[in-house]
């Protein structure tokens, strides 16, 4: 799956004399020209450099053709329960099942949410964006409120902090802000995502997460009016701020 959207976004990035020459069936001597002689735009500037570099967003036209204008989308999904976050299942439905709009298919997942977990989930075309959201260095804090079989203790607090040793993958978490909101409720903040992390540091209390749903990733927060199933794109403000971290830390909910 990583492999798979590496190669997606490393074939994504081309030089544009190549890009012109593969589209056209012409030599790259020839792009050359056309590019002196300004008949080249790119995202609507004219362009006359053969080394910038254009993306599988750009919209790259010769003599006003257009060569390629494809659009971005970034949509925000309120995951119901029992709903797969995969764009393909035998068994169940899945998140692509439930949108309505004539890109889903070339649509993947930033960040899944178990088949149990409701909340915000990240749809996108943009491989550069969802990569960006999951580098560790981007420290992109994803908030869940989740609800436990067992009541909570202060305990907790320093355990989730402290980190726990996962020996499947042989490594430690990074500290996990948990918050107490209420004897079996807490909010549970974390950068990373590892197999089921939730449920495991629960676990290792003995204690069963009875329900997980994710409220924000990084400054985005899940809309209160969106019902489980709906979606909506997300605006230019909210993709570009979405890894913006607030000087407190904390998220705006
Ligand atoms: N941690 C889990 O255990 N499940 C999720 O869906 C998300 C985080």
């Amino acid at each position: 799956m990583l492999s798979e959207r590496i190669s997606l976004m490393q074939s994504a990035r081309t030089r544009l004399d190549r890009f012109i020459s593969r589209h056209l069936g012409i030599s790259r001597r020839d792009v050359r020209l056309i590019l002196a002689q300004r008949r080249v735009k790119v995202d609507g500037r004219i362009a006359t450099d053969i080394q910038e570099v254009v993306h599988e967003f750009s919209q790259v036209t010769v003599d006003e053709r257009v060569l390629q204008a494809h659009k971005a989308s970034y949509v925000m999904m309120h995951k119901p329960i029992g709903v797969v976050s995969a764009t393909r299942d035998e068994q169940h439905k899945t998140v692509i099942d439930l949108l309505d709009r004539s890109d889903r298919s070339s649509l993947h997942i930033v960040g899944r949410l178990d088949l149990n977990s409701s909340g915000l989930l990240l749809l996108t075309n943009d491989g550069r964006w969802s990569k960006g959201l999951s580098l560790p260095e981007k420290k992109v804090s994803k908030l869940y409120r989740v609800a436990l079989e067992k009541p909570l203790s202060n305990d907790y607090i320093q355990a989730f902090a402290a980190g726990m040793y996962f020996e499947y993958e042989g490594i430690t978490t990074r500290p996990v802000k948990l918050d107490i909101i209420s004897e079996y409720i807490a909010e549970v903040s974390l950068e990373e995502g590892r197999y089921h992390q939730i449920k495991r540091m629960f676990g290792r209390f003995n204690n069963k997460v009875i329900s997980l749903h994710r409220l924000a990733v990084g400054a985005l927060v899940l809309d209160h009016d969106l019902l489980p199933g709906q979606s909506r794109d997300l605006s230019a403000g909210e993709v570009a701020n979405i890894s913006v971290q607030h000087p407190s830390g904390e998220t705006n909910l």
